[in-house]
C-alpha cells in the first residue's frame, strides 16, 4: 500500500515527526533530540492514532504517546547527543545512517535468532519468509505484510522495519510453504505474522489464505495483527472491508479456525466505537479473536489496566491470550519490567477478573527454548526461588513441567536467571548454558 491517502488510511512517517511534536509543545531541543531517537529506531503511525487515541494535553505521558512516538531517553544520551549533532549540522545522510547503524548494532537487533533459527528446509533448500520452531505451528512472513498501520516503540522485530533489505526476512511463496506442510503432515496450525499481515489489501491476502484451505491436516491459521487498535476501519469503511470479511468466512467453511491474534497495549485502544463494529465484523464471520500484548514500563505496567483491558475484551466477545515479558531488544532498559514485579502485576490482574478472563496466561517469555512462563515466587526448603514452566517448547517432552530459578528481583530476562535446586535449566544441553545465549 502506497503512503498517503489511499483507502482513507494516512501514514505518518519521520517526514512528518517534527510537526507532529509541536502538537505536544516540545521544545526545539527536545524534537531535535526526539528526532536522533527515530534516525535509530522506526517510526510510523497514522492519522487515526494521532487524532482519536493519543491524548495530547497528557503528552509526554500519555500511554498512546509512548506506545508510538520515540523518546530521547530511549537510547543512551552520548548516542543522542551525536546523532542531534549531526541532524543539527545537516549532515549527510550517509553519515546519520553509519553513526545510527552503530547504535543500531548495540540494541540487540536479531534477539533468539530471529533471523536465522528454524528456518525450515524443503530437500535442502531453505523456505525463506517462514519460521518453525514448534512441532505444530508454523510461522509465515508474507512478503506484502511487512509493516504495520504503526509501530510500536517496543517492537521486538524493530530490525526488520529500517529499510535494510539484510534485516528481513520475508516470502512471497506460499507454494513453497504448502509444500512444505505436505511433507510435514505434524503442523497443525500457520501463523501469518509481520510486520502486520492485515496492511494487505484483500486481494493480497487472498493469494496466501486461499492454498492453506486446501491443505487437509490444517486446524488453525492464525494472523498476528495489531490493525484493530492502529486501524479498525481495516474491517469496516476501507474499500475492501467487505471482500475481508468474506475471505474470513471462507476459512471457516473450509473446516477451520481463523485465529485472529489481536494485539492490544492499553484500554483506550478499545474505545473508539468504530473498533466494536470492527470485532463484530470479524466475529460474525465465524472467527475467533484471541488477545495479547507485551507488559511495558510506562505504557501498561499496572494490573488495572490488564484487568481494565481483559475485562473489555471479554465483553466486546474476545478471548485473553498472552501477556508476555518485553523482549531482550531495542530500547529494552527503557520498557523491561523485572520478572518479580511482572508477576505481581499479572497475578493482581488475574485475580481481580472472572474465570472467563483466566484464559489468558502470562507473564511469559518467548525465548530460544519456549515460551517461558513465571509461575511465582516462593520458598522452598529455606531457598526464595522463581518458579517456573514451559508453555510451549521446541521439546514437547519439556512442556508443563515445573522448574525454578533463584530469585533475583533485577532480573528482567531468561538469561538473567540462574537454576536452582540443579545445575542447569530442564532446557539447557549438559555441559552449557549455550541455548540461553542464542
Ligand atoms: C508463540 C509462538 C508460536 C505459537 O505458540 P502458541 O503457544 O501456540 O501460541 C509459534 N511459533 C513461535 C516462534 C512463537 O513464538
Amino acid at each position: 500500500m502506497k503512503e498517503g491517502s489511499v483507502r482513507g488510511f494516512r501514514a505518518y512517517t519521520v517526514k512528518h515527526l517534527d510537526d507532529l511534536l509541536r502538537r505536544g509543545g516540545f521544545s526545539e531541543e527536545e524534537r531535535l533530540r526526539i528526532r536522533a531517537v527515530a534516525a535509530v529506531l522506526p517510526f510510523r503511525t497514522n492519522a487515526y492514532v494521532v487524532d482519536q487515541l493519543i491524548d495530547w494535553s497528557a503528552v509526554p505521558d500519555d500511554p498512546i504517546f509512548r506506545l508510538v512516538f520515540p523518546q530521547e531517553d530511549m537510547l543512551p544520551e552520548a548516542d543522542v547527543t551525536r546523532l542531534a549533532g549531526l541532524l543539527r549540522s545537516n549532515a549527510p545522510n550517509a553519515e546519520i545512517q553509519v553513526a545510527a547503524n552503530r547504535v543500531r548494532a548495540r540494541l540487540n537487533p536479531h534477539p533468539a535468532g530471529q533471523l536465522d533459527l528454524n528456518v525450515p528446509r524443503v530437500g535442502t533448500e531453505p523456505l525463506p519468509g517462514t519460521q518453525h520452531k514448534y512441532p505444530e505451528t508454523v510461522l509465515f512472513f508474507p512478503k506484502q505484510g511487512q509493516t504495520c498501520h504503526a509501530y510500536c516503540t517496543y517492537c521486538f522485530r524493530w530490525a526488520q522495519f529500517i529499510g535494510e533489505p539484510d534485516l528481513k526476512f520475508a516470502s512471497d511463496e506460499i507454494g513453497d510453504l504448502v509444500g512444505y506442510l505436505k511433507e510435514h503432515p505434524e503442523v497443525t496450525s500457520v501463523l501469518l505474522t509481520g510486520g502486520d499481515p492485515m496492511i494487505m489489501g484483500e486481494p493480497v491476502l487472498r493469494r496466501y489464505l486461499e492454498p492453506l484451505l486446501e491443505v487437509e491436516q490444517l486446524e488453525s491459521i492464525r494472523i498476528g495483527s495489531k490493525s484493530l487498535a492502529y486501524w479498525p476501519q481495516r474491517f469496516v469503511s476501507d474499500p475492501d472491508a467487505g471482500e475481508t470479511l468474506r475471505l474470513f468466512s471462507s476459512v471457516a467453511e473450509a473446516g477451520k479456525t481463523l485465529a485472529f491474534m489481536a494485539h492490544f497495549s492499553h484500554p483506550r485502544e478499545m474505545e473508539p466505537p468504530v473498533v466494536e463494529a470492527a470485532v463484530a465484523g470479524i466475529l460474525s464471520t465465524g472467527a475467533v479473536i484471541r488477545t495479547q500484548a507485551p507488559l511495558i514500563r510506562s505504557i501498561n505496567d499496572e494490573p488495572g489496566i490488564w484487568a481494565a483491558m481483559w475485562r473489555r475484551h471479554l465483553t466486546m466477545g474476545m478471548v485473553p491470550y498472552y501477556m508476555f515479558v518485553e523482549r531482550d531488544t531495542g530500547p529494552q532498559d527503557y520498557f523491561a519490567v523485572p520478572l518479580a514485579r511482572a508477576y505481581e502485576i499479572f497475578r493482581d490482574a488475574y485475580a481481580s477478573v472472572s474465570g472467563l478472563c483466566r484464559t489468558v496466561r502470562g507473564p511469559s517469555m518467548s525465548a530460544t527454548p519456549g515460551k517461558v512462563c513465571v509461575d511465582g515466587v516462593a520458598e522452598i526448603a529455606g531457598q526464595k526461588v522463581f518458579v517456573l514452566h514451559l508453555i510451549q517448547a521446541r521439546d514437547p517432552e519439556l512442556v508443563g513441567r515445573p522448574f525454578f530459578a533463584r530469585y533475583d528481583p533485577e532480573a528482567v530476562w531468561l538469561t538473567d536467571l540462574r537454576p536452582a535446586f540443579a545445575d542447569r535449566f530442564p532446557f539447557e544441553a549438559e555441559t552449557a548454558g549455550a541455548l540461553l545465549s542464542a
